[in-house]
């Protein structure tokens, strides 16, 4: 399953940043999927549920934001707002038209539980790479 390769990524990121910046606790994960990256979005929610149980993202809630597909057509020449992959162009209406944003997804930030000072983790925490 292809999110759930996504979800154990997603959870890297944060075990990195966890070693980096020294929280223990992740309350909140915020991504932008682009709308062709082809990630169902419940299915990503239902995978991150499924691998973030006994981790330090336990609690953390996902929120999601999406990125417009967009294109560029060949035809007219014109950045145009796609909404799938082989999408025609919705201008001319011509078939060469190359997807040029909105195919990834990202991790835009991760928001901790900020009462860290008691943490004997963050003096020994490495320096940002
Ligand atoms: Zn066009």
């Amino acid at each position: 399953m292809h999110e759930m390769s996504l979800a154990e990524g997603i959870l890297r990121i944060i075990d990195d940043q966890a070693a980096t910046r020294g929280f223990r606790c992740v309350l909140r994960v915020r991504l932008e999927i682009g709308e062709l990256a082809g990630v169902e979005i419940e299915a990503l929610r239902f995978a991150f549920d499924a691998v973030k149980a006994n981790g330090i993202a336990s609690q953390a809630v996902l929120e999601i934001s999406t990125a417009r597909g967009e294109g560029w057509c060949m035809d007219c020449g014109t950045t145009v707002p796609i909404a799938a992959l082989y999408a025609d162009c919705p201008l001319c209406g011509g078939a060469r038209v190359r997807a040029s944003g909105g195919m990834d997804m990202r991790v835009i930030d991760i928001e901790v539980d900020g009462d860290t000072a008691d943490d004997p983790n963050r003096r020994s925490r490495r320096p940002p790479a």
